[in-house]
């Protein structure tokens, strides 16, 4: 019986709060200093891929493994969309290899695309005047049907945090300042919060996400980043069109989901992400934006463009 604070509401820190107080402990505090789900939180969204054939075997292994939860546990069940993930790509042939042969080993349900019609049935375009003669053409794609889609993220982080509650966890509104330290033999005894309370405690798990680089020396292990999500509103006849699409994971351009309950589409660019680097900390420092580069904008609107998919209207953020 630990005592153990965690430092962040986000993804991680409330699924360690979870299966610590569900493995018996009895004293877990999660300090956040928002409300669920914390508008820092990178899990706040109304969509997330669920993969379970990665390109390491190790993490498409894990992946496999959480699904149970997924399929089967009240908490995270209501928030799986198992729509199955469309892989496709202009160039790189060779990466279907890989993921087909573990999908043959775990005997998980796929197909191969490789006719254009395979793909204009699985995506129709939502422009009924549209050319579509020129659509993927030359196009290969493996459509996984099944343990993989995506979830309700920002839902689920609620419900996760709904059951902390219920099983004893306690929720303390302020933001961690500072991990202190015992002075004789630099074990970790508590935190101390922007507002100056203490919490005393044996463990402390840092679950802050991109703001963890201030709390404790990474080493050089962590790097901030962002990636720019752009979401178009869709008339409800388009919406209608993309409804229970599966996940579409471009590997040359991003990827984007089924269209959700405001008839909004999500859409990520594929990018090695931006970073916001400060030279006298040698971190990059996250900053918070409802605006993406007009670079990115250019690019997401040639990957909706790949998949007749372009809309003359303006990104929403
Ligand atoms: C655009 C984008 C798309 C993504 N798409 C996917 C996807 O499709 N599938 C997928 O699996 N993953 C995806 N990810 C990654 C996934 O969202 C993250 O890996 C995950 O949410 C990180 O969880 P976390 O707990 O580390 O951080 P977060 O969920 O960001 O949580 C950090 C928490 O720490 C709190 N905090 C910050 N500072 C302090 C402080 N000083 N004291 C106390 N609390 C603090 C914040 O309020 C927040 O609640 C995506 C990420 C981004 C940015």
């Amino acid at each position: 019986m630990t005592s153990i604070v965690i430092i962040g509401a986000g993804t991680f820190g409330l699924s360690t709060a979870l299966q610590l107080l569900r493995k018996g402990e009895k004293n877990v505090t999660i300090i956040d200093p928002y409300e669920t789900p914390s508008p820092l939180s990178a899990g706040n969204d109304v969509n997330k891929i669920l993969q379970s054939s990665v390109e390491e075997k190790f993490y498409s292994e894990l992946a496999l493994k959480s699904l149970d939860l997924w399929q089967n546990d009240p908490v995270f069940k209501p928030a799986l969309h198992e729509t199955g993930i469309l892989y496709t790509t202009e160039k790189d042939f060779a990466y279907f290899k890989e993921r087909k042969q573990f999908l043959d080993e775990k005997a998980i349900q796929y197909r191969s695309l490789k006719d254009q019609l395979d793909f204009t049935k699985l995506i129709p375009s939502v422009d009924d005047g549209s050319d579509q003669s020129k659509r993927f053409q030359k196009w290969e794609g493996l459509y996984q049907q099944e343990k993989c889609g995506w979830v309700y993220a920002a839902e689920v982080l609620r419900l996760i945090a709904t059951e902390v509650k219920r099983l004893g966890g306690k929720f303390v509104r302020d933001a961690v300042d500072e991990i202190l330290y015992d002075e004789k033999d630099n074990s970790v005894v508590g935190v101390r919060t922007y507002s100056g309370e203490i919490f005393h405690s044996n463990k402390v798990v840092v679950a802050a996400g991109a703001q963890s680089y201030r709390l404790l020396d990474f080493e050089g292990q962590l790097l901030a980043k962002c990636w720019t999500v752009s979401h178009i509103r869709l008339s409800p006849e388009q919406a209608e069109k993309l409804r229970e699409i599966p996940v579409v994971l471009s590997l040359d351009h991003g990827f984007f989901f089924e269209p959700d309950s405001n008839n909004d589409l999500k859409i990520c660019n594929e990018f090695p992400g931006y970073i916001n680097w400060d030279d006298t900390i040698k971190e990059s420092v996250p900053v918070y934006k409802n605006l993406i580069p007009k670079e990115a904008e250019t690019y997401t609107r040639l990957f909706l463009k790949k998949f007749s998919l372009s809309f003359p209207i303006n990104l929403l953020a």
